[in-house]
């Protein structure tokens, strides 16, 4: 008899239909035998819905309040599935983030899982009951509602998986795995029958959103045993790796666009000692991430230093960057948003030379122009115009022949 946590996107659960669909679903896996926690997320639309709804009523809605908000869009959908299994005749019950218990830190809107109790899951299961879980919210320690960033249904699934030492953690979504890239956007991407977690782990970071970044660290921390699958149709979907294969691998495994990186630039800062370390420490006090980091060479003993963020905390870090400016006497800072981050992602690159090469000709062969770069052991990304986002990723796609990648060998 094994442990399942199933987590179920909002498309998935978009409407009394799906909801059903989903509960014939989970359904299925208890008459096999197999325990089941469900996870959820909101119905389709409807965290956005709640986040608009505050916006009518405060252009700058306090974080603590806008968790208490959105965290209501979830708990309508584990009513609704609990609701449905019991039309089944299967025995379900339901629980918010705060109820589980999922103890999170206390920042709003991003908050980070530090412990989960599983006694109350793991006496509803040792009775036969399906839990259902509300995705993507906790409680801080002083008792306020908090919620794990967007996507964050997929770190509850998770963590809850590595929490009850679940024997695999499934990701149902409205793709059937995860692709060498977004399948909306590069009609000929392939779906990978596996992937390593560490591609995984970049890929995410780099903004595919098939699965939140926090989940696949806390997948790799636990090594909880991880499938991203279709809740439309069936398939083997995508297992997530822990272990080399010996195998070759494929120099590329996925290529992928986030749209919603913001550029900072600091214009004007005396070049001496400290600067870097007042810009970014400024910025990430605030719990902001920076991404990608650039020093220009200085002139008269001037430089300008430009790194990114995500899109949302834009004006947050422009705001707190203002004193700084001042203090550093520097020049002014600037906010742009035309811009997306375009990365490639594969473990080949470790024993391969040249991938930035093929990669760079490519994108001056389409004449887009590259604003920065950045490289891990594993990853180029580069940063273009917002509006060549997807030309460049279908370029890539091309140049790296992924169209023709198979490693379906489950
Ligand atoms: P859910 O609501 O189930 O959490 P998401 O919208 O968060 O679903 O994530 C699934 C979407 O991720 C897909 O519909 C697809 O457009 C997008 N996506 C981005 N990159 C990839 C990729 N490499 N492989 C598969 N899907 C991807
Ligand atoms: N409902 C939340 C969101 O839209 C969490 C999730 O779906 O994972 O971001
Ligand atoms: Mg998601």
């Amino acid at each position: 008899m094994s442990l399942i946590v199933e987590k179920y996107g909002g498309t998935s659960v978009g409407s009394p239909e799906r909801i059903q669909v989903v509960a014939k679903n989970v359904a299925e896996s208890v008459a096999k035998g197999d325990r089941v926690v469900v996870v959820v997320s909101a119905m389709s639309g409807e965290t956005n819905r709640l986040l608009s709804l505050a916006n009518e009523v405060n252009s700058k809605p306090s974080n603590r309040e806008l968790d208490v908000l959105v965290s209501t869009g979830e708990q309508v959908t584990i009513a609704l599935l609990a609701m449905a299994l019991h039309s089944l005749g299967v025995g379900a019950r339901s629980y918010t983030g705060p109820q589980v218990k999922i103890l999170t830190d206390n920042i709003h809107g991003k908050a980070r899982i530090v412990h989960i109790d599983s006694d109350k899951m793991m006496n509803d299961l040792n009775n036969d009951q399906v839990v259902v879980v509300a995705g993507f919210q906790g409680v801080d320690e002083g008792g306020s509602i908090t919620t794990l960033g967007r996507g964050g249904s997929d770190t509850t699934a998770v963590a809850l998986a590595a929490a009850l030492k679940a024997d695999e953690c499934r990701i149902y979504t409205d793709v059937d795995g995860v692709y060498t890239a977004d399948p909306r956007v590069v009609s000929e991407a392939r779906r990978l029958g596996r992937i390593t977690f560490e591609e995984m782990l970049e890929l995410s970071g780099a903004g595919a959103k098939i699965l939140q970044l926090r989940s696949v660290e806390f997948a790799g921390k636990y090594n909880v045993p991880l499938r991203v699958l279709s809740s439309f149709e069936g398939g083997p979907g995508t297992l997530i790796t822990y272990e080399e294969s010996s195998m070759e691998q494929p120099l590329i495994s996925g290529i992928t666009a986030n749209m919603d990186e913001a550029k900072i630039t600091v214009r004007g800062v005396p070049d001496k000692p400290g600067i870097a370390y007042s810009i970014i420490g400024a910025v990430s006090d605030a719990h902001i991430n920076v991404d990608m980091i650039v020093q220009n060479v200085g002139s008269d003993g001037l430089t300008d230093f430009t790194f990114t963020v995500s899109g949302a905390d834009l004006e947050k870090s422009v705001e707190l960057l203002t004193p700084v400016v001042d203090k550093l006497d520097a020049q002014t800072v600037i906010g742009d948003t035309n811009l997306a981050k375009i990365s490639v992602v594969g473990i080949g690159m470790r024993s391969h030379a040249g991938v930035a090469t093929t990669m760079f000709q490519a994108l001056a062969d389409k004449s887009i122009n590259i604003q920065m770069i950045s490289t891990s052991e594993i990853k180029i990304s580069v940063t273009v115009d917002k509006e060549y986002a997807e030309l460049a990723v279908r370029t890539l796609h091309k140049a790296f022949g992924l169209e023709h990648l198979t490693n379906d060998l489950l």
